[in-house]
């Protein structure tokens, strides 16, 4: 009997008891591919041996010294490593211990930078339906997602929520991608001018979207249109990196394949590669000005932000992360997966869409392929095959309600980078046939 109060009540869970590399081992000895990095976490795999002597080196000097009494090398060492690897423009880093408190303090960055600069009117947040953004009351209320905000919406702040960039569903026949991005930019803008412009303070959105939509990148274009709006009427860019940023997709951010680069940036998951919780957010230059030459600080803080064996944790794995080959293999082997799934799924009638970048993939389930139909959320096709995966010794990251919170079926990929060509056709043999039992079942 346990005693934990587990995500899902009653439900039996295999025991993890060792982690090497790409593998999970469990109390039986079953093992596992780490097909997804657990949410697109463990992007170096478990036990890494640097990350391991970094930390117990850490350990060996100080594991906790307060924020408000002590600065540490470790974390002086870390905002100076992720300055030096963001574009211009994201200047100053600010640590926490997860996404959903790099979305809190991103949000409380950006009021706070309007109250400094002597525009208190600008409240509004808006965001994009079908994205997450964290559980935590700021951060879930900022996501788009209708099933995991429902219970919860009479506690939530006003937030406002614009379509997603998810062109399989959304893009209409005849359309260009570009002739798409504008109409949703179009939708942006017409929400801030029904908001009223000088009220709006931010728009928050993930590059790449994860979880919830399963690996959907952009349109080409649209996101130089959001930065452009967000320019013209003095609204701050927040993009949310927390699970496609610290080189998922290819590049140490998402967003760098944009061409554009936020006021605010949240990153977590990958930046601690699950060695230790972690997470930051990036701030500009204009808006660390505004506090350091307004009130003098930001208003905010946790007992742990800047933990020194997380802050050591993460300085080794962004080295690693930094070093050529590490980043050449997400490329590399990300290729290799798409094409891989490209062939394995791609003629199965109920495979709508395989998509995303770098290491970070999804796959689209669909009851039928030509009208894009999706399953009977009761038949619960996720979860079916995620219990598939795990009985081939899989682990993937299958969600439902892709569609609108409730209505459809996708699986995300997001194995760790260092991954081999033999790992990666495994991964593809296993989830084929678990797909294949899930909808048979
Ligand atoms: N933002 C994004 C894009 C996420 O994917 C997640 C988690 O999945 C979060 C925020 C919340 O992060 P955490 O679970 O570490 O609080």
């Amino acid at each position: 009997m346990t005693k934990l109060l587990h995500r899902t009540i009653g439900s039996t869970m295999p025991r993890a008891v060792a982690g090497e590399g790409i593998y999970i081992t469990d109390s039986e000895g079953h093992t596992y591919i780490d097909g997804s990095g657990g949410a697109a976490v463990s992007c170096l795999g478990h036990n890494h041996p640097e990350v391991l002597d970094a930390m117990k080196a850490q350990m060996a000097r100080i594991t906790y010294a307060h924020t408000s009494f002590f600065t540490t090398d470790v974390a002086e060492e870390l905002a100076e490593q992720l300055v030096e690897l963001a574009p211009k423009g994201l200047d100053y880093v600010y640590l926490v211990s997860g996404g959903s408190e790099a979305v809190e303090a991103a949000l409380k960055m950006a009021r706070q930078y309007f109250v400094e600069v002597g525009q208190p009117q600008r409240r509004h947040i808006i965001a994009r339906r079908q994205s997450y953004h964290g559980n935590t009351i700021g951060a879930l209320a900022t996501g788009g997602n209708a099933w995991r905000r429902a219970q919860f919406k009479p506690i939530l702040p006003e937030t406002h929520h614009v379509s997603p960039c998810y062109a399989y569903r959304d893009m209409q026949a005849g359309e260009t991608p570009e002739a798409y991005g504008e109409r949703l930019a179009g939708e942006l803008e017409a929400k801030i001018i029904e908001l009223g412009a000088d009220t709006v303070m931010a728009f928050v959105a993930e590059p790449v979207v994860g979880a919830t939509l399963g690996a959907v990148a952009p349109v080409a274009g649209y996101f130089q249109l959001v930065r452009r709006i967000c320019d013209k009427y003095g609204i701050l860019l927040i993009l949310d990196e927390v699970m496609c940023g610290m080189g998922r997709t290819g590049t140490m951010f998402a967003f760098e394949q944009e061409g554009i680069v936020p006021d605010l940036m949240t990153i977590a998951k990958g930046l601690g590669g699950g060695f230790q919780p972690i997470g930051a957010v990036m701030l500009s230059e204009t808006i660390y000005r505004a506090f350091a030459e307004g009130s003098g600080l930001f208003q905010h803080g946790h007992t742990y932000i800047g933990h020194p064996i997380a802050a050591a944790a993460a300085n080794k794995v962004v080295e690693i992360l930094r070093r050529p080959e590490t980043m050449k293999n997400v490329v590399r082997m990300g290729e290799r997966l798409q094409v891989g799934l490209d062939a394995a799924l791609g003629q199965s009638a109920y495979v709508g869409d395989i998509r995303g970048r770098g290491l970070f993939r999804g796959i689209e389930i669909v009851a039928n392929k030509d009208t894009k139909e999706p399953f009977d959320p009761a038949r619960k096709i996720n979860s079916r095959i995620k219990k598939e995966a795990m009985r081939r010794g899989l682990m993937c990251y299958p969600m439902g309600g892709t569609i609108d919170g409730v209505h459809g079926d996708h699986v995300l990929l997001a194995p760790p980078y260092i991954i081999e060509a033999e790992q990666i056709d495994m991964i593809i043999d296993r989830l084929a046939a678990a797909i294949d039992a899930a909808i048979a079942g």
